[in-house]
């Protein structure tokens, strides 16, 4: 087996399970000494006392230590990939994007019901009908976009009513169709990596966003979007999403130095004067913020390059992980030191779980 990807701190992680984060899905398991099981972030079952856990990055390392899987969250079904069990439904959906599928037909297609809600709940935070319903609803939008009548898109989009059709619309944009033809569809998909699931969005020209699903800024980096494309997000992929996910899957595995997926990263003009500055830091390399302040031409705003620096809406892409304090020491990092260590480390070629 590889070497074991870092872990958060204890505190991160004790606090993670007992509020069942989703984001942790991926990044830890957590044994329990006193059941001998071992459980994902997100299990249900009720937490065990502090003392009695101890955490493992992978499942197979924890059932390596003796212990054996939970039922009732089964960690060992990966998070980060599609189940077997899924695979089928999902396709199914995806060949008949019209069909309204009722828990009997979920049952019809071997699929517990229960579990197709929990699963498409840790991941999406909605049910898999949820989940089908806002595929539907951004395939429409991108049709009106695109100019096609509200009628037509509707119809299209196998909603009772144009009537029905708009209200979905207005609940999930804020705002009614004839307003929609202004704002622009951003579709939003996961991806895996040994530093936890990345959030991909992206629309058929370019992607906006690769961030870690736990950061705290992610609301922030949404609204963003949102304020100044007039975005909109909806669950599903794009050519460039999908080519920046395989991208992602090469880098991590230290196949990739170079990302070639087309970027958009709008901001203001010290903003995307120091994000595109980044992207001059080379591969393996880090500098320090007062040199990327010289790079552009702001020789006494460190601070502000600093601010923008974490303001970088592509984690891992726009390499603000290379960009360390004056003496060399790692400072700050968005999405968590241990992640930009990590990252560090996979870039000089050491094991990253050495660090
Ligand atoms: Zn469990």
């Amino acid at each position: 087996m590889q070497e074991a990807p870092p872990l958060p701190g204890e505190d991160t992680m004790y606090h993670a399970f007992l509020s069942r984060e989703a984001a942790y899905e991926g990044i830890f398991v957590a044994a329990v000494r006193s059941t001998g099981i071992f459980c994902r972030p997100t299990c249900p079952a009720r937490k065990p006392l502090r003392a009695n856990v101890e955490y493992f990055p992978r499942a197979g390392d924890a059932l390596a230590a003796g212990y054996r899987p939970c039922r009732r969250c089964r960690p060992l079904d990966a998070a980060d990939s599609v189940p077997d069990w899924l695979r089928p439904l999902l396709e199914a959906a995806d060949a008949d994007p019209a069909r309204r599928w009722t828990t009997e037909d979920l049952r019809g297609a071997g699929v517990d019901p229960a579990r197709a809600r929990r699963w498409f709940q840790a991941r999406y935070g909605m049910t898999f009908l949820g989940y089908l319903r806002a595929r539907r609803l951004g395939q429409a939008f991108s049709r009106i976009r695109e100019g096609a009548g509200v009628a037509e898109s509707a119809m299209e989009a196998d909603f009772d009513s144009v009537s029905g059709f708009c209200e979905a619309l207005r609940r999930a944009t804020g705002r009614s169709p004839g307003g929609a033809r202004e704002r622009h569809a951003l579709r939003v998909a996961q991806t895996p990596s040994p530093l936890g699931p990345l959030m991909v969005a992206g629309d058929e020209e370019a992607v906006y966003l690769v961030e870690f699903w736990d950061r705290r800024l992610l609301e922030k980096q949404f609204a963003a979007l949102e304020k100044r494309l007039g975005a909109v997000f909806f669950p599903g992929e794009t050519d460039p999403v999908r080519r920046m996910r395989g991208e992602l899957a090469a880098y991590f595995a230290g196949e990739l130095r170079q990302f070639t997926t087309p970027l958009r990263y709008p901001g203001s003009p010290h903003q995307e004067q120091v994000w595109r500055a980044l992207t001059a830091v080379p591969y393996g390399t880090t500098c320090t913020y007062g040199e990327l302040a010289r790079q552009t031409g702001r020789r006494a705003a460190a601070r502000a390059v600093a601010r923008a620096v974490g303001e970088n809406r592509l984690a891992v892409v726009l390499p603000c992980h290379r960009v360390v304090g004056a003496d060399g020491r790692l400072t700050g990092y968005g999405g968590g030191l241990w992640r930009k260590r990590y990252l560090l480390a996979l870039e000089g070629g050491h094991e990253p779980g050495g660090v």
